[in-house]
């Protein structure tokens, strides 16, 4: 999706279709895992001598590496020690010139492999993606089938893989960290090809994973409350009839709407933090998880058959009306997923656990600086003035379900239907939009020559769902704007999505068709994508020739993502110390696990929440649904935001937003700290977020 969600950090960005890298910890803590393979320790000595023979004393090191590097991945499919020395013999680029050959090939066919695996993949969604009539069933087969899937199982088996691994080097996090802003660009692009191959996880446990994700997924999918049902002790109906949220997300949205009812809303809202504490503690009655047919009083947990009708959905098989517990299954799922990830850890021997996995590929910021950011956001000074400040606005002591607050809105200049008549009177088609990209590019300041020269690249398609924006995969190909337009023309949301998704095609058209490697293409990874285009978003009004938010508005903003950073820094830390504490006891009972979740988020929310909250022992930070079925993701959006205001500051400094994007987007795909430091002059990190955050107490006071 496509406004300023973020989704998971990868840079499968760049390479779509290819498989993920790694990294890790450096070759020390690599497994034995040629120790399986009684020949190997021999066949190394052997081929180590017969390349050095061969091409002198000086390839000895790249030898040793490069011979070091695919024992780990070899397995006895794949041939015995004599297939082994032949592959080494052959494939060895024992000089530079034919090293440079090999290097080029490699860009150039992956480049034709994942452009050209885009474009199928594409062409296939486009009956369920594009308005373009019913879509029958075997669309749907088309739709969900992916022709890249089995790559870098391909690639080990016919070895494709281990000439890059006998050639280049795999780097570590550590490495590309410290040593990384001295490489050249044809070095980060060896960094690149080599982390592609740099896991060799088996199918089976890629399957128990994809499967692990999906029950949890479905678990998560299915988690709903009937709010009508949910009474007080008067036996009470606060909340409208049918009304069902799914948690944690509509719950947390319904938090944020009540602020609006100036009668019950502060009754809701502590009826819905009750709902989620018992949800995270597991004390809620397993027959009111999404079930009409019983009230409940969450207060004191007492279950009854439903009153009210306001639904005919029942459970099936129908349950007993006890307010017996739901039997940690939370946490079974929860518990699920890590066990699946824990099966890939000896096939990646650089980043061995899923911990280090999502955040040294992955993020490719290293945990404990993660920790750091997220832990300066969290204990800033901002906290406590901006509590502050809410405090003041709502005239009562914060509670709770208040790190949901929302009132930091002021009301737009034009009304949505404004705007809506505006937009459609400029864009009755989709051809409308298309043809003015390159004045609008121009009124963002890219030069004339640039904005028709990123237009030309954009083929505009109408879209089924919101709207989207896809990549080329390759440079000879286009990248696609897929944007929705009603038959009375776009309206202001379709026209706002539009911008966004204009904002992703820019930067992938320039982060691919001017990329010097096409292994560097693309940006470190979503978040900065997102960011990029929200650049572009939030001038959605002043290119249609209205004026923008003022300062009031903007600091407003600020304010709001200020707080919502602060928010779900905490609920990543608690699933950052979650993750660890699985780690830590493979053997726990879900029990134990729901326990020990408890208390990491009663000791964050204890350290960073309760000073300004004045209450102790709350749990609420482990609610996010994420936190069960989305493996260690909560932290990316913390880190996300951070980039977002980076990423705008560094804008609003330049004045216009066309050179300073095309200036940023040249880095490519490298770690992405560096990429900061070259756009911004900083490594990633809060400092601009807080800065913002320091300007706008000084508006809204
Ligand atoms: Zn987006």
């Amino acid at each position: 999706m496509r406004t300023i969600t973020l989704l998971p950090l990868i840079f499968a960005l760049a390479l779509p279709a290819l498989s993920q890298s790694a990294s890790g910890k450096g070759t020390s803590t690599m497994t034995d895992s040629h120790s399986k393979l009684p020949w190997m320790s021999a066949t190394l000595a052997k081929s180590e001598k017969a390349l050095v023979d061969k091409y002198g004393e000086a390839q000895r090191a790249r030898a040793q590496r490069g011979l070091k590097q695919i024992s780990e991945f070899w397995n006895d499919k794949d041939g015995n020690s004599a297939a082994f020395e032949e592959f080494v013999t052959a494939n060895f680029a024992g000089d530079q010139a034919t090293l440079d050959t090999m290097f080029n090939r490699y860009d150039a066919l992956l480049e034709q492999y994942n452009g050209h695996m885009q474009e199928v993949g594409r062409e296939f969604r486009t009956q369920a993606e594009l308005d373009r009539g019913p879509i029958l069933p075997f669309d749907d087969i088309f739709a969900g089938y992916d022709p890249s899937a089995h790559f870098i199982d391909d690639a080990f088996q016919n070895k494709m893989a281990f000439v890059v691994l006998l050639n280049f080097p795999l780097t570590t996090l550590d490495q590309r960290l410290t040593e990384g802003p001295n490489w050249s660009r044809r070095q980060w692009a060896e960094a690149r090809l080599t982390q592609l191959f740099s896991k060799r996880i088996p199918a089976d446990v890629n399957l128990e994973i994809a499967n692990a994700g999906a029950e949890s997924a479905k678990y998560i999918a299915e988690y709903n409350i009937w709010m009508h049902h949910v009474v007080n002790d008067k036996g009470e109906r606060l909340f409208p009839a049918k009304m069902r949220l799914l948690s944690h997300w509509n719950l947390r949205d319904e938090i944020k709407s009540d602020y609006a009812d100036t009668t019950n809303g502060l009754a809701k809202q502590r009826a819905i933090q009750q709902v989620m504490e018992r949800i995270v503690s597991q004390t809620i009655p397993a027959v009111v998880i999404d079930n009409p047919q019983v009230d409940w009083n969450p207060f004191t947990n007492e279950v009854k058959p439903a009153a009210e009708k306001d639904s005919d959905f029942a459970p099936s098989p129908k349950k007993p009306v006890t307010n017996a517990s739901e039997p940690d299954t939370r946490y079974a799922m929860l518990q699920r997923t890590y066990k699946a990830s824990k099966l890939a850890d000896p096939y990646s021997p650089a980043a061995p656990t899923f911990i280090a996995r999502s955040f040294e590929d992955n993020r490719q910021i290293p945990e404990q600086r993660v920790r750091a950011i997220l832990e300066q956001v969290v204990s800033s000074p901002e906290v406590a003035k901006v509590a502050a400040l809410i405090q003041k606005r709502l005239g009562r002591p914060l509670e709770p379900f208040d790190v949901w607050y929302n009132g930091f809105r002021v009301k737009s200049k034009y009304s949505e239907a404004e705007l809506d008549q505006i937009v459609a009177k400029k864009y009755p088609t989709a051809e409308a939009y298309r043809a003015d990209i390159p004045n609008l590019l121009v009124k963002l300041g890219f030069p004339k020559d640039r904005a028709d020269y990123i237009a030309a690249n954009i083929i505009v398609d109408p879209a089924r769902g919101s709207g989207h924006a896809m990549g080329s995969g390759m440079r000879e190909a286009k990248v696609h704007l897929r944007t929705r337009v009603e038959k009375t023309g776009m309206n202001y949301k379709g026209y706002n999505i539009a911008v966004h998704e204009m904002g992703h095609n820019v930067e992938q058209t320039l982060s691919m068709k001017d990329m010097d490697y096409w292994l560097l293409n693309g940006v470190p990874n979503t978040a900065f994508t997102e960011a990029l285009a929200f650049v572009f978003q939030a001038r959605d009004l002043e290119l249609l020739g209205l004026s923008q938010p003022d300062a009031q508005a903007e600091a407003m903003r600020t304010l709001n993502d200020f707080w919502g950073t602060y928010e779900i820094a905490g609920v990543g830390l608690v699933d950052m110390g979650v993750w660890h504490w699985m780690y830590d006891h493979p053997n726990a009972t879900p029990a134990e696990l729901k326990a020990a979740t408890i208390q990491i988020a009663k000791d964050v929310w204890n350290k960073y929440y309760a000073p300004v909250f004045h209450k102790k022992d709350v749990v609420l930070l482990a609610i996010y649904s994420h936190m069960i079925d989305s493996f260690l993701y909560l932290p990316d959006y913390s880190i996300g935001h951070m980039i977002a205001f980076q990423i705008e500051g560094q804008v609003n400094k330049a004045g216009k937003v066309g050179p300073e994007f095309e200036r940023m987007v040249k880095s490519g795909n490298i770690a992405p700290d560096l990429w900061m430091k070259n756009a911004t002059g900083q490594p990633v990190g809060p400092e601009a977020l807080l800065k913002a955050t320091d300007e706008a107490l000084n508006v809204i006071r």
